[in-house]
């Protein structure tokens, strides 16, 4: 009972970082959540994927979600991304768009702001990267962007340096409601995105499959490899099936359902991921799997 008192004030919610490429989402999330991201993004300059973070204080939990797999750039601005993106803002409780300091202005940030104008949650304007400025440029930065859009806030940080970072949180504790821990204290970060692409397979294969074998198929990610020089990630998994039978229906005739499931997969993890991918896809029975708690461990299902 005592416990239950004391939570009542506890805070909760997601936050989305969001800006260019380069802006500082990374370098601000490694920041936020210390030195155990290392474990999040070991080359933090390459990430491309979602990454959701966790910060543990007494008073309550944020949820940080890096979504760089968002380009905004005309070329690369596809339907699907502003899906993803759209759909990530949904989720969250406040939204934070970084921008920097030493060149506040480009086509990137008009995009984001154009997309904002969807987007109903209460967005932070974070200015980063203001050790590399003079004070007196901060203030016409300031007063520009509160023109083009009601920001809960406009706060100024460096996320190399740390400076500002406590008022951001301040108001993103100001902002949360109060809400449960959702996630356990010495977690900082969620599923892998190996565990999310085998969730996308996953999905094909119950969409375009009938009667047992939704339910008899588990996806495991074997091999997940990003090829930096050509921009590309190589991505292979397995289809875990009960039976022959099954193997049989969801290669089909001349490999077609596979195929597929392949190209419909390989279609929303590049929406998801930002990035081209090479999916290789294998179908393989494993009996029992569902019973076998080492196989269901392996398949992040605990
Ligand atoms: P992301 O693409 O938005 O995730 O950006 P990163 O976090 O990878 O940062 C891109 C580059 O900007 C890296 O070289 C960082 O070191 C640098 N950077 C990030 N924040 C700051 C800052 O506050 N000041 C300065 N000078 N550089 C920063
Ligand atoms: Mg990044």
């Amino acid at each position: 009972m005592a416990e239950e008192e004391k939570r009542t004030d506890f805070k909760s919610g997601f936050v989305s970082l969001i800006g260019r490429p380069n802006a500082g989402k990374s370098t601000l999330l490694n920041l936020l959540l210390g030195e155990k991201i290392a474990i999040i993004s070991p080359k933090p300059q390459t990430t491309r994927n979602r990454i959701l973070g966790i910060k543990n204080l007494p008073a309550g939990q944020i949820v940080f979600l890096d979504t760089p797999g968002i380009h905004y750039s005309r070329n690369r601005f596809s339907q699907a991304m502003v899906k993803v993106a759209l759909a990530t803002f949904q989720e969250v409780d406040v939204v934070c768009f970084l921008i920097e300091a030493d060149r506040p202005d480009n086509e990137e940030n008009d995009l984001v702001l154009e997309d904002l104008k969807r987007v109903s949650k209460p967005v932070i304007l974070v200015i980063n990267k203001i050790d590399l400025v003079s004070k007196s440029r901060l203030l016409p930065i300031m007063e520009r962007y509160s023109q083009l859009r009601a920001f809960e806030q406009i706060i100024p940080i460096s996320a190399l340096l740390g400076d500002g970072v406590d008022v951001l949180v301040a108001e993103l504790f100001k902002i949360l409601p109060q809400g449960p821990k959702f996630f356990p204290e010495d977690m900082i970060t969620d599923l892998s995105e190996r565990f999310l692409v085998a969730e996308f397979i996953r999905e094909k294969v119950i969409q375009l499959t009938r009667e047992e074998i939704p339910y008899s198929t588990a996806v495991e990610v074997e091999e997940f490899n990003e090829r930096q020089e050509k921009n590309l990630i190589v991505i292979k998994a397995i289809i875990q099936v009960e039976r022959d039978s099954q193997k049989r229906i969801l290669i089909g005739e001349k490999g077609r359902m596979l195929k597929e499931i392949g190209r419909l997969a390989r279609e929303e993890i590049e929406a998801f991921l930002g990035v081209r991918v090479f999916l290789e896809l294998w179908v393989k029975v494993e009996k029992n799997w569902r019973e076998d708690p080492q196989a269901l461990r392996r398949l992040g299902y605990r």
